[in-house]
């Protein structure tokens, strides 16, 4: 099999001695269909042309990348900003649900299934299902579903069945299960849509090929506005890990590009109430795969935190794993109070309201030393409506 670069999946579909496929076995006529086929399907012009066609006119792309002068003015150096945040439905996620959908049609699949924390990925699931007509099903945890009323709503506008997950504690992790087991009953008909650079090969690989057009349009802007072939850092932040591999992708094998992944350290790394995976993980199996995560002694998932939902998840998707554990891409984390405060400063500076993952991203700048002549490219990887309430409580506006 080709990788496009020397942290790409392995044949065995490891990266280093993460990733691969680990399963119950009666999942394996699902996985093995998609391993066979994902590549031809996707790299055949038909595939492609659909796909970039439906990029372009219906989530918006290519999206800008801003030169942020007010904030860049602020750092002493040159910032530009990667606008995920002006795709349709807010965020990167749509890249990816685009690109499983057409490949889902292609092997001939009706009906679609996901799982949803936050409920970001089912809306964005929902959406690309209302777009081709296909039935979906959307698995979240009873007590998310309380939490994320607004995006409960928004799929069922959107045509889609939310299903509450009822075991456990009721969040992802027992969504997961939930969709899993639909899957297992019905392997025919049904695509199950992941939403990051996780789960069992060959979906962390796939996500990641759906997103780096992410790092494709990066290189190409850069150079039209700079004369730069590539910039000096790539910052983004990391939940699973799908927009920071898209924005770190085309750039993996220039080693001059620094790349960082910024991780939430919640209340703290010490505090136990933390995401950061990096820090606080170990080797283990999460979502079918091999890779770090944060548990216990005895293999219990440890409950991740973050003041954002979307970097509220206790593992990293496995290329992650193998970068940070070859130093290809520097992991950092950012707190709660420093994600917010970020969020702030670029609304004020910019007339940006980022998601507040995104907010992580951008606090790192606050932590590094400029000289001034560096360029750094941010992925915003969504926009803060989403929230707004938490911004609200936080700053008691
Ligand atoms: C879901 C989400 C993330 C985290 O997911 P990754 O797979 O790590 O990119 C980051 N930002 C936004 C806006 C999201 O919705």
């Amino acid at each position: 099999m080709k990788t496009e670069n020397k942290y790409g999946v392995d044949e065995r579909g490891f990266y280093g001695r993460f990733g691969g496929a680990y399963i119950p076995e009666m999942l394996y006529p699902n996985i093995e269909e998609l391993r066979e086929n994902y590549l031809r399907i996707i790299e055949t012009p038909e595939f492609r042309k659909e796909f970039e066609g439906l990029l372009a006119d219906y989530v918006g792309r290519p999206t800008p990348l801003y030169l942020a002068q007010r904030l860049s003015e602020h750092y002493g150096t040159t910032i530009y900003l990667k606008r995920e945040d002006l795709n349709h439905t807010g965020a990167h996620k749509i890249n990816n649900t685009i690109g499983q959908l057409l490949l889902a049609e292609k092997l001939g699949k009706k009906r679609i299934i996901a799982e949803t924390g936050a409920g970001q990925h089912g809306v964005a699931t929902a959406t690309v299902c209302a777009l081709r007509g296909l039935e979906c099903v959307v698995y979240m945890g009873e007590v998310d579903m309380q939490r994320q009323a607004p995006n409960v709503a928004r799929m069922k506008m959107l045509g889609a069945t939310v299903v509450p997950a009822t075991c456990g504690s009721k969040t992802l992790k027992d969504a997961t299960n939930e969709a899993l087991r639909d899957w297992i009953n019905n392997p025919v008909d049904t695509h199950y849509i992941i939403g990051s650079v996780v789960g069992p090969h060959p979906y962390p690989d796939m996500v990641a090929r759906f997103q780096s057009v992410i790092s494709r349009e990066i290189r190409r802007q850069l150079l039209e506005k700079s004369g730069k072939e590539v910039p000096d850092q790539v910052i983004a932040c990391v939940g699973g890990g799908s927009n920071a591999m898209g924005a770190f992708y085309h750039f993996l094998d220039d080693e001059s590009v620094k790349l960082i992944g910024v991780e939430a350290g919640g209340e703290g790394v010490d505090t136990g109430r933390s995401a950061a995976t990096t820090v606080l993980g170990k080797d283990g199996i999460i979502h079918g795969s091999r890779s770090l995560l944060m548990q216990t002694d005895d293999g219990q998932i440890i409950e991740p935190h973050s003041v954002s939902a979307g970097l509220d998840y206790p593992g990293i998707g496995p290329q992650h794993a193998h970068l940070h554990e070859t130093g290809r891409v520097q992991f950092v984390n950012i707190t709660d109070q420093e994600a917010m405060e970020a969020g702030l400063l670029l609304s004020k500076l910019e007339g940006i309201i980022p998601a507040i993952e995104s907010s992580h991203a951008l606090a790192w700048l606050k932590k590094m030393e400029f000289t001034g002549r560096e360029s750094i490219v941010i992925s915003l990887s969504g926009r803060g409506d989403k929230d707004l309430q938490t911004y609200i409580d936080f700053f008691r506006l």
